[in-house]
């Protein structure tokens, strides 16, 4: 999960990271009372997570608060490569003397922890990454050793940042682990006039995987920034990712989804039709679970036919054939019946019993397939034919 500058900035603040005070708003009026609160200058910040919002227009000085007003009203609303900016962030602004680059990341592929510093930090950075890859010092860290007194040091000192910023860092570093972070990025960590150390910006991803360690993170979660789709499956504890073809998946087992996709994709080859979704039931796959997956693969508009592929385990292919009788019913009484082919292979514990079930229950519109092949090649079929 990526979080927003703002929230970025409330989580070095919990580890002692020297942040400026700062204050959300969603209208001119309050980035104006913002202003007023903080007193004196201010930079009003579109909160959207993607970068280069100061190249775009994003990021704005306010020299007293009637101007904070106006750019506030000019920022809200913008379009920053396709987000729309909803919140500002007013916040005191600085004499900057000097602009540091400064992140920590997981590196996957050296299997470590990576501090990446330069003193050419601010809205260029990408371009002298490129151009001048020097400027630009990647330190690996040691998980077991971590960032101390003596590897702050030296990483600053690496990178030719001031040595003022050592604590900084070190703090970074407790934030990184503390909060179960993927990426820490500070662009820019600056000096002021006075020559303390600042971090200006902040862009933190949250490993999801963690997130059971920290309840408090739960507030981070932005349902309105993600795919509807994916909050709508989300908010029904659902599975759910968007891919962008035409067959929906459902099944049991992210391991069975995984390769009902791959079959899907490659029996869809011929009808050049693709899967629309990965949709994991679980287990246990009730006529409520069954009703709310078949409701959110059906909200994809892109989607044209469904393919329910379930082996029977625990939970047995005759509860889930019930299940997908009463899911019809179900979604019928809510006034949002299936009007697109479903295909449905069971197999497993109890599986001709769970076909005799829905041979008998006639639904419309759907149809029974024996293989995992053969029902992924009927969907993709149906798929295109209802193109
Ligand atoms: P980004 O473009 O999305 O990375 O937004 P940043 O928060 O990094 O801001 C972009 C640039 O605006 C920074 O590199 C600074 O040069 C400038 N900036 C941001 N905050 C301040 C501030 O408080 N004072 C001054 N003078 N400049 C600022
Ligand atoms: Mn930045």
């Amino acid at each position: 999960m990526d979080l927003y500058e703002y929230q970025a900035r409330e989580l070095f603040a919990s580890h002692d990271v020297p942040v400026l005070p700062g204050v959300v708003a969603e209208t001119g009026e309050d980035a104006r009372a913002a202003a007023l609160g903080l007193g004196g200058a201010v930079v009003i910040k579109a909160q959207v997570k993607t970068g280069g919002r100061g190249k775009a227009g994003g990021v704005k000085l306010a020299p007293h608060p009637d101007e904070a007003r106006r750019k506030a009203d000019d920022i809200l609303g913008m379009d920053i490569k396709g987000h729309r900016v909803g919140k500002v962030l007013v916040t005191t602004a600085t004499d900057i003397a000097d602009e540091y680059y400064f992140s920590y990341l997981l590196d996957r592929a050296n299997r470590t922890f990576l501090a990446m510093a330069s003193v050419e930090g601010g809205v260029e950075i990408e371009e002298t990454a490129v151009s001048n890859p020097g400027a630009l010092v990647r330190i690996p860290i040691d998980p077991l050793t971590g960032v101390d007194a003596a590897k702050a040091a030296q990483i600053v000192s690496a990178a030719g940042l001031p040595s003022a910023s050592a604590e900084a860092v070190q703090r970074l570093w407790t934030t990184f682990v503390a909060e179960d972070a993927l990426l820490v990025e500070v662009n820019p960590l600056v000096r002021d006039a006075g020559g303390a150390i600042v971090a200006l910006d902040g862009k933190v991803t949250l490993d999801d995987n963690a997130q059971y360690r920290h309840p408090g993170h739960a507030g981070f979660r932005d349902l309105g920034a993600a795919d509807p789709l994916e909050a709508k499956a989300r908010a029904r504890n659902l599975n759910y990712v968007r891919l962008d073809g035409q067959v929906g998946v459902i099944g049991n087992g992210a391991g069975l989804v995984m390769s009902t996709l791959d079959v899907v994709a490659y029996a869809g080859e011929a009808h050049r039709v693709r899967p629309a979704n990965f949709l994991d039931l679980g287990g246990g796959a009730s006529a409520e679970v069954m009703a709310n997956g078949l409701e959110v693969v059906l909200s994809d508009p892109g989607v044209r036919s469904v393919l329910v592929n379930v082996f029977g385990g625990i939970t047995a292919c005759d509860a889930v054939a019930d299940g997908i009788v009463r899911a019809f019913a179900l979604l019928r009484s809510r006034g949002e019946p299936i009007d697109r082919p479903v295909v449905v292979r069971l197999d497993g514990n109890r599986a001709d019993e769970g076909r005799r079930i829905l041979r008998v229950a006639a639904l419309p519109g759907l149809e029974l397939v024996d293989t995992m092949d053969g029902a992924a090649a009927r969907a993709a079929e149906l798929a295109a034919q209802e193109a």
